[in-house]
């Protein structure tokens, strides 16, 4: 692939994530509606991260910029050392597809799509590797619904849809998995059985950025950013990052 992205950084060892004073206004009606005033953020490999703060503060927003769903108005998103701010949206669209694993509150499988084909077609999509059903199966395995490949989104439950959804968004093996409020739409138990798995992959090496309201949700991540009003108003690291060289990929 040959985006027209430039690099922003030649240092040796980039984030992960590099935030630069990103604002992002909604034009609604004649009103203006600021969602980021001047956000900057950096997220290095192997962290899990929690973001958290009132509903409407801009958390959904950041997040989108960081999948590219969404572009700055102004400032830098770098992911891997890559402009991704700039790029048109066939570019974006094309990195997306395999740089970024994405989990939604509403899980958004195919509905027409058994489990095993909804975590098939990114690969199909960005032309993923060789063996995909080999691979779509033990990503499945992975997240412990296997016995459920051949089943519709239907005929699982909101936690079974949940991890068939992770298990999408692993696999093209992106650098990191956004989540925006995974546990959102779950009840607790299996609310807790998702973040159980989040933390699984986040000790295997995986980096993690999710979107919570959920103060219990939050305080299983390694670190938490507090957002207010737009702006970022705290930053808490809870634990240890796992260590760079315990990564898969
Ligand atoms: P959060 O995820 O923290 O609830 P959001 O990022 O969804 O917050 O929204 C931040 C602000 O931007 C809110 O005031 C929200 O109403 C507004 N907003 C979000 N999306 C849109 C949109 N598509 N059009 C207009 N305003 C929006």
């Amino acid at each position: 692939m040959s985006d027209p992205a430039p690099p922003t950084r030649s240092s040796p060892v980039a984030p992960l994530i590099h935030v630069q004073d990103v604002t992002r206004t909604y034009r609604s009606g004649r009103s203006d509606v600021p969602a980021l005033r001047g956000v900057s953020l950096r997220v290095e490999r192997g962290e899990w991260v929690a973001i958290v703060g009132p509903s409407g503060c801009g958390k959904s927003t950041l997040l989108n910029l960081l999948s590219g769903i969404d572009q700055p108005d102004s400032g830098s998103v770098s992911v891997q050392d890559r402009r991704i701010d700039v790029l048109s949206q066939d570019a974006l669209a094309r990195w997306r597809g395999r740089a970024v694993g994405i989990v939604f509150q509403f899980f958004q499988l195919m509905p027409t799509l058994t489990a095993i084909e909804n975590v098939l077609l990114p690969m199909d999509l960005a032309g993923y590797g060789t063996s995909r059903r080999t691979r779509a199966l033990d990503l499945l395995r992975r997240v412990g619904v296997a016995d459920l490949a051949h089943h519709l989104p239907s005929e699982l439950s909101g936690g079974e849809q949940q991890r068939v959804a992770i298990a999408r968004a692993l696999a093209n093996d992106p650098p990191v998995l956004l989540a925006d409020e995974p546990t959102g739409n779950l009840d607790r138990r299996s609310g807790a059985v998702v973040i159980e798995l989040l933390q699984e992959l986040w000790q295997e090496g995986c980096s993690i950025i999710m979107v919570t309201h959920d103060e219990q949700v939050a305080a299983r991540a390694q670190r938490v950013i507090s957002m207010q009003d737009g702006s970022i108003v705290g930053d808490v690291i809870q634990r240890e990052r796992v260590p760079i060289d315990s990564m898969s990929g």
